[in-house]
């Protein structure tokens, strides 16, 4: 094992200085890279840098001889693919990370585990394998180091620096394989919730009905408005809601949705304030220009929006099949969605868990088929009678869930009465009966921060439960 090819210097002098803190840094902070290069000096490194160089070429061979072998890695990888691509890939990669005598450039070997990490993500390379990769590495390394010209001591300092430079790596990969894996599966889930979850001819009517209602009331509100009142932003107007909550979820990865975005901030911050200061009476207004403007902007969101509905609209849509709302396995997903919106803008949403009173009742009377009538007609009071922003799911049998999005406690407990109330007054048609009065019982959790689904709606089953208990047709709050 010759070092001095690499112009190691002969005598050693190693740095007793802990590593400190920084070690502790995660791996995206560059800090976390210096403090392991200076953990030890610039002979170990250099000890660590020729044993590598000397036997890289026999580390990759034992590195991918293991993967070929392994039932799960095996069927991946194929020996031409190993020899051709990735024996040279693997042989950059490990002489970068450990190949070096001074710290060199971190902010490039950090990049390149990310893209490392990236790559593993696109071909789904499972990130338990990188760890079994690197534990083999590590392993392989630490036995020449114990053979070579160091000490014992040493050769334990060594090793230590190698270990944490593999990990911070495989950390440092595990965070943009994460990030990509999570947007992917994000991506997955939006389409196949759009495809199965809407109707997307009277979505598409109903937003840009929205879209009309907001611009009507801004240009009513021009005219007619209190002094001092601002004129609604497009961005809290029910389109603006649905584009966040619904439309980002459903074409999370189209450009247009971007571009509509961009369309709805100009407008909110740009378009309406130069209004609002344009009308003060006896100034030269350029009011009509604004107002052009305004209407240009909605028109493309308009043109936009069609062009999205138009990408999905040939996907068959897949609803519960009686009632036509969500299913429940795009419970975790949505409500996923709406845990991490609400903790990044510090917003609140709420669940509502709606139970028909006595639908056993309603069966016994009038057969399973009028019941499946009652439940068809109870989906459609529910949504009717939410904001197109909010999602309604068939939960069980006879059991719906409304998420309302953008609502706390009090806004989630006045809606969930007005549904309770709605319920009550709608007439209910089965076949060969006269008209059915139906009630709801019904349990409310606003999110608190806890961040697994399951525990809201849980909270929100308990509300509905004393809701129950406290004689059915009511509404109670977790
Ligand atoms: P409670 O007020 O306590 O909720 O009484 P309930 O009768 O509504 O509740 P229970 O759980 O005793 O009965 C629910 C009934 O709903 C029983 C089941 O047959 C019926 N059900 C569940 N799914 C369907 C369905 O898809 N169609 C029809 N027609 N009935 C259903
Ligand atoms: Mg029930
Ligand atoms: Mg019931």
């Amino acid at each position: 094992m010759s070092s001095s090819s690499l112009g190691i210097p002969s005598s050693p002098d190693r740095s007793d200085d802990a590593p400190g803190l920084a070690c502790y840094l995660s791996a995206s902070n560059e800090q976390a890279w210096e403090a392991v290069y200076q953990s030890v000096d610039a002979y170990t490194r250099g000890q660590v840098a020729a044993v590598v160089a000397d036997s890289v070429s026999q580390l990759v061979d034992m590195f991918y001889s293991v993967l070929l072998a392994d039932a799960e890695a095996g069927p991946r990888l194929s020996h031409e693919i190993v020899a051709t691509r990735l024996h040279s890939g693997m042989t950059r990669w490990l002489k970068g990370l450990l190949c070096v005598r001074d710290q060199g450039d971190i902010s490039a070997l950090m990049s390149t585990q990310k893209k490392v990490g990236e790559v593993h993500a696109r071909v789904h390379i499972p990130m338990h394998l990188v760890m079994a990769g690197a534990r083999i590495l590590k392993n392989e390394i630490a036995q020449r180091l114990r053979a070579s010209d160091l000490d014992g001591m040493a050769a334990s300092v060594a090793t230590q620096y190698v270990c944490n430079l593999f990990d911070l790596a495989v950390e440092q990969m595990s965070r943009a394989f994460m990030r990509d894996i999570s947007r992917g599966a994000r991506n997955d889930e939006a389409y196949r919730l759009f495809a199965l979850g809407q109707n997307i001819s009277t979505e598409r009517e109903r937003q840009r009905a929205a879209l009309l209602e907001w611009s009507q009331a801004v240009l009513i509100g021009l005219h007619y408005r209190a002094p001092g009142q601002a004129l609604p932003r497009l961005a809290a107007s029910e389109f603006g809601l649905w584009l966040q909550h619904k439309g980002g979820a459903m074409f999370e990865s189209a450009p247009a949705l971007q571009q509509i975005t961009e369309a709805v901030a100009r407008l909110d911050q740009d378009v309406l304030p130069r209004l609002m200061r344009d009308e003060t009476p006896g100034q030269a207004s350029s009011m009509p220009d604004h107002v052009r403007e305004l209407q240009e902007l909605v028109a493309r969101i308009k043109h936009l929006l069609n062009g999205l509905f138009d990408m999905v609209a040939e996907i068959e849509s897949g609803s519960d099949p009686l009632t036509n709302v969500l299913n429940r396995r795009f419970l975790p997903s949505v409500i996923g969605r709406e845990i991490s919106i609400a903790r990044r803008q510090r917003s609140e949403f709420s669940v509502v868990l709606l139970d028909i009173d006595h639908f056993k009742a309603v069966n016994d009377e009038h057969g399973h088929a009028g019941g499946d009538q009652v439940l068809r007609q109870f989906a459609e009071v529910l949504h009717q009678s939410c904001r197109s922003s909010d999602f309604v799911f068939r939960y069980g049998g006879e059991e719906f869930l409304v998420v309302l999005v953008d609502a706390g406690r009090e806004a989630a407990l006045a809606a969930a009465e007005k549904l309770g109330a709605e319920i009550r007054r709608h007439l209910f048609t089965v076949a060969e009966a006269g008209p059915l009065h139906i009630t709801a019982s019904i349990g409310v959790a606003t999110f608190d921060g806890h961040p697994d689904y399951a525990y809201l709606i849980d909270r929100a089953d308990k509300a509905l439960y004393r809701a129950k208990q406290a004689g059915r047709d009511r509404c109670e709050t977790a």
